[in-house]
């Protein structure tokens, strides 16, 4: 199967043609201006390389309920000029092909779970924590929507007593995106967060709030394996701290293989940064089956 795919982002976005194996065989990345200037674009791309399906991941949040007469359409972004479009009736009306849609992380989880080290596994959560914070949520071989799909990026944490920060998230403040998403970590500390490297206040202060989520993620979904991925996981000495802390908020109370294995339970991600890419062939391969 010739299989497209899009993972829409706030900033860029990637298409790429590949297989149900998760071969790509091309991709491009096309700067998110407004959708009549990036749509025709996107739209001129896999129709000449005639697709037979087209799998979407997309930053949000989106309408995922296939009665919702909103179904596959961007709501409340905070993108301005993409609130309330039709992606999924957009692409099927120019390209009458099966199309997947989904939200970006959770279209992180499936690739991860379809190709990469989450092979077999039953529960897992991909986490990526950049601009914002999002979590993609795969659960007994579904990716999960629910009312809506997770937004696990908002969870209420704790703050430290020694944290003057208020917070970022214009909903809610100092939940976890507000304190810990890149921005966050710029604005509380004053500068870009790769120049932070060499400060371990900031690192102990970052693996203490995801650790954290994560706890009330493992508590609440009995996850498999949690993968963390997006820019300011290329802090790599978070992995360590973070992995110490969730021990340490647990405290003792899950006994389980995984959490005494804890190196191989809270990774990094596992394609080469093609998790998002190529779940979306899943999403496609998946939506090519079910017509
Ligand atoms: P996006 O979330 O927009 O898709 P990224 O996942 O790359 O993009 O996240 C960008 C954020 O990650 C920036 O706000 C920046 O603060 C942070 N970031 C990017 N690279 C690094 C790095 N090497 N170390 C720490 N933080 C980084
Ligand atoms: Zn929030």
């Amino acid at each position: 199967m010739r299989l497209g795919a899009l993972e829409a982002g706030g900033t860029k976005m990637v298409c790429a043609i590949g297989d149900e194996t998760g071969r790509i065989f091309e991709q491009i990345s096309i700067p998110t201006e407004t959708p009549d200037i990036t749509m025709p674009k996107l739209i001129a791309y896999f129709e000449e390389r005639k697709v037979d399906a087209l799998g979407i991941a997309s930053f949000g949040p989106i309408e995922l309920d296939r009665e919702d007469p909103k179904y596959g359409y961007i709501t409340t972004s905070t993108k301005k000029a993409w609130i309330d479009f039709d992606m999924v009736g957009s692409f099927a009306c120019a390209l009458r092909c099966p199309i997947g849609f989904d939200t970006d992380v959770n279209g992180s989880v499936l690739g991860e779970v379809t190709f990469g080290q989450a092979k077999g596994k039953s529960c897992v959560i991909y986490l990526t924590i950049g601009t914002g914070i999002g979590g993609g949520i795969y659960i007994e071989g579904n990716l999960l929507h629910g009312m809506l799909h997770p937004e696990a990026g908002h969870v209420l944490i704790r703050k430290r007593s020694d944290d003057r920060y208020a917070g970022k998230c214009p909903y809610h403040g100092d939940c976890l995106e507000g304190l810990a998403a890149g921005p966050a970590i710029e604005e509380r500390w004053g500068k870009k967060a790769v120049e932070l490297a060499d400060r371990p206040e900031v690192w102990d202060m970052e693996a203490d709030y995801i650790a954290q989520a994560l706890v009330g993620y493992i508590l609440t979904l009995s996850p498999e394996m949690i993968i963390l991925g997006g820019g300011v996981m290329h802090q790599e000495q978070l992995f360590p701290l973070i992995r110490a802390k969730v021990k340490e908020f647990l405290g003792g109370y899950i006994q389980a293989k995984e959490i005494e294995d804890i190196e191989h339970y809270i990774v990094p991600a596992s394609l080469h940064d093609d998790q998002g890419i190529m779940g979306c062939l899943e999403l496609a391969r998946r939506a090519a089956t079910e017509k």
